[in-house]
């Protein structure tokens, strides 16, 4: 099978397939309605020597304007199938959501933390995705994947699931396409999944904004004696050991900042938005702007938890920009 026979076109723009509405083109790009020719696409993929990249919702990523290597493959493959006893075996292209909706419309709770994470199952999968101290690896039992062509089930550990992290996320990860995923969920009352839901949806329309982004754009930064030295940190985070991105480039004076159509959140200063036809170039730029700025006020190194994506061999880190200037 080659890669026209499954297809796949060559030099596809990313940026209608992604959130923050940037970036290259895919060397090739191609559909997967279920999960058998995702299977199959993958397997093209490793049999031509190419990385197979699955998409989903596009809404953890930032091209690169050099374009992506590879085969991307849109994964439409959203079957899922539910046991009497709670257990559920989803493709990983079901949004994550759906799998939110149909699982509490059954009475199975857990998922409430989901509403209003976008994207699918499986880009989910790759950062271990949550909200309020819940992430998807706490439901997940065995995973099905390709792995170097090999079409298998594996336990959930196979992932290496840690804090917005996974195996997947690792520097020349291993080539791992994830199929449909085995989970057991919990019965709850419908009243206490609904007023979970709704809670945390309030709570996330009141911080995020409406712009293109990718969510925070960075992880998080775990530190307790970093924690304890802010003053204003509020007491939890302090208990906790968290120093929320957004608290660190707020407070080196970056919420609203603006560099050639990329912005750094007013509301919540940890998403980066394209609020102007933004390169992905410009948008990684005011990223590093920040990074850099924290880095010399507070001593760490915020890490991005929106992937990098696609060829960025080129690139050369400026850290400080000079941003009335570029303005
Ligand atoms: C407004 C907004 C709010 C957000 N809020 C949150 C939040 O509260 N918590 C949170 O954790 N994230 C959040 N995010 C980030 C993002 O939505 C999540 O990381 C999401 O799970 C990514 O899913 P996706 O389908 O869009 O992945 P994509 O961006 O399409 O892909 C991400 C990576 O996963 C890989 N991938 C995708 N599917 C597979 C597969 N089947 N097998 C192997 N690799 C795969 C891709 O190749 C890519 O490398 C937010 C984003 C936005 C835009």
């Amino acid at each position: 099978m080659t890669l026209e026979r499954i297809g796949a076109r060559a030099q596809v723009s990313l940026r209608t397939f992604t959130t923050l509405k940037a970036g290259g083109a895919a060397q090739w790009l191609t559909e997967a309605r279920n999960v058998d020719e995702l299977a199959l696409a993958a397997t093209v993929a490793h049999q031509e020597g190419l990385r197979c990249h699955p998409l989903g919702g596009g809404s953890n990523l930032l091209p690169s304007d050099q374009g992506v290597p590879g085969l991307c493959v849109v994964n439409l493959a959203r079957r899922m199938e539910f046991t009497p006893a709670g257990e559920v075996t989803v493709d990983t292209g079901v949004a994550y959501q759906d799998l939110f909706l149909a699982a509490s419309q059954r009475g199975w709770g857990g998922l409430e933390y989901a509403v209003g994470i976008p994207g699918t199952v499986g880009g989910a999968l790759v950062s271990n995705a949550g909200a309020y101290r819940s992430n998807i690896s706490e439901i997940v039992k065995e995973v099905e994947v390709v792995h170097d062509g090999e079409r298998r089930w594996e336990p959930a550990s196979f992932l290496e699931f840690k804090y917005r992290d996974s195996i997947l996320r690792r520097p020349n990860p291993p080539a791992i396409t994830v199929l449909r995923i085995r989970c057991q969920l919990q019965a709850k009352p419908a009243h206490e999944i609904y007023n979970n839901a709704r809670d945390y949806q309030r709570q996330r329309i009141s911080k995020q904004p409406p712009m293109a982004s990718a969510g925070s754009f960075f992880k998080n930064v775990e530190d307790k004696a970093l924690a304890e030295s802010l003053d204003t940190l509020p007491a939890g985070l302090k208990a906790a050991g968290v120093v929320p991105a957004g608290y660190l480039i707020e407070h080196v004076g970056l919420k609203g900042a603006r560099y050639q159509g990329a912005m750094l959140g007013a509301r919540h200063a940890n998403f980066l938005l394209n609020v102007g036809k933004a390169s992905a170039s410009s948008l990684r730029r005011l990223a590093e702007h920040a990074q850099a700025l924290v880095h010399d006020r507070f001593g760490v190194l915020l890490e991005p938890e929106v992937l990098y994506f696609g060829d960025w061999s080129h690139w050369e880190p400026m850290g400080r920009l000079n941003l009335d200037a570029a303005n």
